[in-house]
């Protein structure tokens, strides 16, 4: 796939666009691209769906921030995201930008959904959200989770028209199948048209008289269904996930809505998380950090051996290159930072207070004043 373009930069505005500067970016450029002025220009079509995407991105807060935040990679990932619109999903998501007042410059029908029909509208089910709990070894390797949910699904025995077995929907008479009506109202300026969806059949354009009697007509009933979803290696907690069509399906054979999938992460009782890297904290015995050793610290794929060198002090960060939490962009992985910290003993039973004594007297336990001013300068840089 080629590379994406920045979406403020497809829509033309500044990083702090507010929501009116980015949906009026997005009108014009609708205008421009619009398939129906550019009939047959793949160029025009391509622009539009640009416009379309960059839109549907930056118009939510929640897309927009993650956006911000991981670019691109922030949105796809296998789990689905902002990447692919087609006119179907541009219509049937966008279709009130198009309607209403903003259709009267076109006469109303310059935004009817390309392709016959005049201007009937598909519905669009509902999005469907769900929570899923990540472990951080879960959040290392990315996982496959099977989860039931409770949807609306086209009804089997209408096969999704609502209408009863051996019906048909008809043309909507208020419309004449039009999905629309128009008012002229007379404004100072002349008469104004406007265009606003039939009340009658709700923008279909089509009515049922006969309606099934399993789903009432209305071609949707409720149902589990389960549904595997793929969550990519390095997500975080409060990240939403959006599976394109898997949420409910729309009365009468429209879109189905998406599957929004709400990352939880669960804290994890020994590493700890900032952003891709994991800390651990390493509590050594006075005589290890002394002597030196090998000890065995936690990742998120078991333990692994460590070497502490002679004379390790407090407070210094071993780095594990490449043992932390993999970048969603899939750009590297993170490290384990073992942050070492002295056990010191509060207990000690007649003998081993015998060894403290003696060690307390040896010459090389007194501190320096160049030891004191390297812990200085440690304990500023903590607070910088
Ligand atoms: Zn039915
Ligand atoms: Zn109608």
């Amino acid at each position: 796939m080629a590379e994406k373009r920045d979406y403020y930069e497809v829509l033309g505005v500044q990083k702090n666009a507010t929501e009116d500067e980015i949906k009026k970016a997005y009108r014009k450029l609708a205008i421009k691209y619009h398939p129906d002025k550019n009939p047959g220009d793949k160029d025009a079509e391509e622009k539009f769906k640009e416009a379309a995407e960059a839109y549907s991105v930056l118009s939510d807060a929640q897309k927009r921030r993650m956006y911000d935040q991981y670019g691109h990679a922030g949105l796809s990932g296998s789990a689905g995201g902002a990447g692919g619109m087609n006119m179907e999903d541009i219509f049937s998501q966008f279709g009130d930008l198009f309607g209403g007042h903003f259709g009267d410059f076109f006469g109303g029908d310059i935004f009817g959904r390309g392709g016959g029909g005049g201007g009937q509208r598909v519905r669009r089910g509902s999005d469907l959200r769900v929570k899923v709990k990540m472990s951080l070894s879960d959040i290392a390797h990315g996982v496959e989770k099977k989860i039931k949910v409770k949807k609306l699904v086209p009804c089997q025995h209408c096969n999704g028209t609502g209408a009863k077995a051996g019906s048909a929907s008809e043309t909507c008479p208020t419309c004449h199948g039009q999905g629309r009506v128009t008012r002229v109202q007379r404004t100072i300026l002349g008469n104004m048209q406007t265009v606003t969806n039939c009340p009658d059949c709700h923008g279909e354009g089509r009515i049922i008289k006969d309606k099934c009697p399993h789903c009432q007509g209305e071609g949707v009933v409720r149902d589990d269904e389960i549904i595997t979803i793929n969550i990519p290696a390095g997500v975080m907690d409060g990240m939403q996930l959006s599976m394109r069509g898997k949420g409910n399906a729309a009365p009468h054979g429209g879109v189905n809505g998406d599957l929004l999938i709400l990352i939880e992460e669960e804290p994890d009782n020994v590493l700890m998380r900032d952003e891709s890297d994991l800390i651990y904290n390493l509590l050594l015995s006075v005589p290890t950090a002394t002597l030196g050793g090998q000890v065995e610290v936690p990742t998120v794929d078991g333990r692994v051996k460590v070497t502490i060198p002679a004379g390790t002090q407090p407070g210094k960060v071993l780095r594990l290159r490449g043992k932390g939490l993999p970048q969603l962009d899939g750009y590297g992985t993170g490290d384990l930072l073992i942050n070492i910290s002295v056990y010191i003993p509060e207990h000690l039973n007649k003998d081993e207070k015998k060894m403290m004594e003696t060690l307390a007297d040896a010459p090389g336990m007194e501190p320096s004043t160049q030891d004191s001013n390297r812990f200085i300068e440690h304990f500023k840089n903590l607070f910088r």
